[in-house]
């Protein structure tokens, strides 16, 4: 029979680590990944026919479930009339008019292929509006793998030890400066300082990639007082939060306005996509109009885009995102319940769809220092013990939790029956 442990053995000859997103290889949880073959709705299946109840969602983007046949659906229509093709295409101005309709602080909008390419662009054009060098971002924020943003970063940088990357080099990481997440007067005294050099801060609005942090009251009140006051450019990361947290986005979820806004994950439905804009006089800077170079052979991908509209879409549907937000409610508290009874010190934290699990005697976590203070060996025996009971959770302490409106009442009972058995283990040890 194919196994994961065989096909893991034979990736790793010529695939880095076997694995071509780094935190896929269950690093440090003594278990070779499960390979998947399918997934369905709110399951996932492997290779060998166990069948899982997803709470990664492919790191965020199947908010409604895997293989949605609206989604699908979408795609086999424009599949026929080619892949790509490199030129304008009709689908890129009505995914461009949704995301401006949708997120109210975005004016203009460019397609690009990861949440990666999302956020170096923006870094790169907030530097040439402002004309100044310097970024500021959070201990813990991930904001994908670019040279500036790779200092101090979260989600699989984190995992393998390794926040700040060897390969990037000192001259440029002395441009960015990190501060605590939730740290009001750190963000006060920093631009007090220096506040005239930097050129933008960049924020997860909800950090997702360190678990789920929320921010505090007045963090971002403060983050969008500072930018307005020394003319530095406020970009909300919301790779993971759009769509996800609210239908606007985090931005609408908390009222604040951001100049410039990072997307990935769910705009794309599933396909390679990334996105960044705002206001219209920063984004007249990007080239053609203007000369802040940026560019992609494949952005705007028809099937991409067809994926995308066909999500976003459904996401309008209203009371989409209560429903959610109510299934993560139920879970967390389900979840809560059982760790109590079972006397295992463990607190989560939520925000619409995306929700943390963090193994403490703390009532909150609120930074880095906290979330890595967390018991790592607990999330690991919880994690492999959910894991043989058929429910996949990120294999690691540090990334947030999804779900989908595919998961059922059943799926979560389902879940907070094998967390019962899962608690247990995690006390015994
Ligand atoms: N920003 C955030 C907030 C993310 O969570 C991620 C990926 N998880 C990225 C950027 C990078 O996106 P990608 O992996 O598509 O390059």
């Amino acid at each position: 029979m194919t196994t994961s442990a065989t096909l893991f053995e034979q990736a790793c000859r010529h695939i880095p680590g076997g694995v071509n997103s780094p935190v896929r290889a269950f690093k440090g949880l003594h278990r070779p990944p499960v390979f998947i073959e399918r997934a369905q709705g709110a399951y996932l299946f492997d290779v060998e026919g166990k069948r899982y109840v997803d709470y990664v969602g492919s790191w965020g983007p199947m908010i409604t479930g895997h293989a949605d046949p609206d989604v699908l659906g979408a795609v086999r229509d424009r599949l026929d009339n080619g892949l790509s093709f490199g030129t304008p295409t009709a689908i890129e101005t009505t995914m461009a008019d949704l995301i401006c309709e949708m997120i109210p602080s975005i004016d203009m909008v460019r397609m690009v292929n990861s949440g990666t390419e999302a956020t170096m662009s923006a870094i790169r054009l907030a530097r040439g509006f402002t004309g100044r060098d310097k970024i500021v971002k959070f201990e813990g924020n991930y904001h994908g793998h670019s040279d500036s943003l790779l200092v101090k970063a979260g989600s699989g940088a984190l995992t393998h030890g390794e926040p700040s990357s060897p390969g990037v080099p000192a001259s440029l990481a002395e441009h960015t400066i990190t501060l605590a997440y939730n740290d009001i007067d750190a963000v006060e005294a920093c631009f007090e300082e220096i506040g005239n050099e930097i050129a933008c801060i960049i924020v997860e609005p909800v950090a997702g990639n360190m678990n789920c942090i929320p921010p505090l009251p007045g963090f971002h009140e403060t983050l969008r007082r500072v930018c307005t006051e020394y003319g530095s450019v406020l970009i909300f990361d919301e790779v993971m939060t759009g769509f996800r947290v609210a239908l606007g986005g985090a931005q609408a979820h908390f009222g604040i306005e951001p100049d410039l806004t990072c997307l990935g994950k769910i705009v794309g439905g599933g396909m390679p996509v990334g996105a960044f804009g705002g206001k219209r006089e920063i984004m007249e800077m990007i080239s053609p109009l203007g000369p802040v170079y940026q560019a992609g052979t494949l952005a705007g991908n028809p099937l991409a885009m067809a994926a995308g509209i066909a999500l976003l879409t459904k996401l309008r549907e209203p009371g989409f995102h209560d429903a959610l937000a109510q299934r993560v409610e139920t879970l967390c508290h389900g979840l809560q319940e059982r760790a109590d009874a079972a006397g295992v010190d463990m607190i989560t934290q939520r925000v619409g769809g995306m929700f943390g699990l963090f193994f403490t005697g703390q009532s909150r976590v609120d930074n880095f220092a906290q979330a890595t203070a967390c018991d790592a060996d607990a999330f690991r025996r919880f994690f492999a013990a959910m894991l043989d009971e058929g429910v996949y959770l990120a294999p690691s302490a540090y990334e947030a939790g999804f779900m989908s409106s595919a998961h059922t009442p059943e799926d979560i009972q389902l879940t907070l029956d094998a967390a019962e058995k899962a608690f247990a283990q995690v006390h015994q040890s």
